[in-house]
């Protein structure tokens, strides 16, 4: 989610690039998520540990359904790392399970708290694969977190900083689990599920756009989701997505999530320029998609993002429009006042804009649009920490190659 205002750094315009039909998921350069010599159990569905246990251990099906329930337990309810603290598996077998998995976690490699609550993170999940997520108190029941989905973006929206960098690559299930365990962690949030969890809520909105990695997305919040582990509910989980109408159902289908949509203008033309993969899937087409989506009803809506651009998409016009667009659709409106960056070819629009444009969409029965922005003191917006890391690392390179010479 970007909450606040965004990255430094040039802004390089880059012409869109195609939908990414290659398998962009990590495999390539190894996880530092797992040690060389043994094998991470994050990220793996139920079945897949129930299989992986069963082989290692030469157990029947119904032996390792049983031993998978407990390590699941441990591993997400408990937040154990040690098996040595599986306490209700015998001792040869918790010496066993050592010698060949792990239960590993991100390096966090920056974490810094604002005045407000608002927690970011820099995780090093392989080398070079480096991902950012917030947490956000006091959002949902008790507190969200905004996770990152893909290293960069190949789309280019073109308010958006993220749309800037390249895609480095997807990231896996294990890599989006390992954003809420660290955080988990961090917030000494174990065991799982008590009454007054600080973690209530998983927002797809940090890097990436999650529909463009849905396998790897559906797969981390069925681990999330588990009743037995993390168990956020998927009516708690909410993904994000730039409209990336042939996956929509597909995400409904799979996760049961709530969807949000990054609309940002009401018709075709500006949409073509803010959210360049409208030139694919124009608004109607995604209004459609919307509108077929799974579950969707008065008590499961779908969230429209709006991000309020001075004199581009902000006039009393656009807001009527804008609720013109979505009748008939259960739906949330979402004003996001821009958050901006060095170079960055928009302004915020100004605050009494926004309330005008907020009166419009209250009046037609949209309740408290407007987002805060949060983190201000800690620029809390996905796409900063890392850029901002980027960038030291390649003035490190510099001052180095300078001292050679
Ligand atoms: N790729 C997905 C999810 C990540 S972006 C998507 O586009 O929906 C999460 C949200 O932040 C989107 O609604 C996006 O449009 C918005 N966003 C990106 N850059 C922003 C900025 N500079 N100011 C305000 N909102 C921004
Ligand atoms: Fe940014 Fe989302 Fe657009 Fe990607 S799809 S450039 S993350 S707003």
């Amino acid at each position: 989610m970007v909450i606040d205002g965004n990255a430094a750094g040039p802004y390089i315009p880059r012409p869109e690039e195609p939908m990414p039909e290659l398998d962009l998921a990590a495999g390539a350069a190894p996880s530092v998520l797992k040690k060389a010599d043994r094998v991470s159990l994050i990220g793996l569905t139920r079945e897949e540990l129930a299989a992986t246990l069963g082989a290692a251990l030469g157990l029947d099906a119904k032996k390792s359904k049983m031993r998978t329930t407990q390590v699941w337990r441990w591993i997400y309810h408990y937040g154990v790392t040690d098996f040595e603290n599986m306490t209700d598996i015998g001792k040869d077998m918790r010496a066993s399970l050592a010698q060949a998995f792990d239960v590993p976690r991100p390096e966090v490699i920056e974490r810094q708290i604002s005045k407000d609550g608002t927690r970011k993170y820099l995780l090093r999940m392989a080398p070079g694969i480096e991902v950012e997520c917030v947490y956000i108190p006091d959002v949902g029941r008790s507190g969200a977190l905004c996770v990152s989905s893909q290293v960069g973006c190949t789309l280019n929206c073109t308010f958006c900083h993220t749309g800037t960098q390249n895609l480095v690559r997807n990231l896996t299930a294990a890599e989006i689990v390992g954003q809420v365990i660290a955080v988990k962690d961090d917030l000494k949030e174990w065991p799982s599920g008590g009454e007054d969890r600080l973690l209530s809520n998983i927002v797809f909105m940090g890097m990436g756009e999650p529909l463009y990695n849905l396998d790897h997305v559906a797969a981390a919040i069925g681990i999330i989701a588990d009743g037995d582990g993390i168990s956020i509910s998927r009516r708690r989980i909410t993904v994000s997505t730039s409209g990336v109408v042939p996956q929509m159902r597909a995400l409904g289908e799979e996760t049961a999530a709530m969807l949000a949509i990054s609309l940002h203008a009401t018709n075709d033309a500006l949409r073509d320029v803010l959210v360049p993969i409208n030139r694919k899937y124009p608004i109607a087409e995604l209004m459609e998609a919307c509108r077929a989506y799974p579950g969707l009803g008065n008590a499961r809506r779908i969230t429209f993002e709006y991000v309020m651009l001075k004199g581009v998409n902000d006039t009393d016009a656009e807001a009527r429009e804008l609720v013109r667009l979505l009748k008939g659709i259960p739906a949330k409106i979402n004003l996001i006042p821009f958050n901006p960056w060095p170079g960055a070819p928009y302004e915020c629009s100004s605050w009494e804009r926004i309330e005008a444009f907020a009166d419009i969409v209250n009046r037609a029965g949209y309740a408290s649009p407007i987002r805060t922005p949060r983190g201000r003191d800690i620029l809390a917006a996905c796409g900063q920490l890392k850029s901002e890391s980027v960038k030291a690392r390649a003035s490190e390179r510099l001052k180095a190659a300078s001292s050679v010479q």
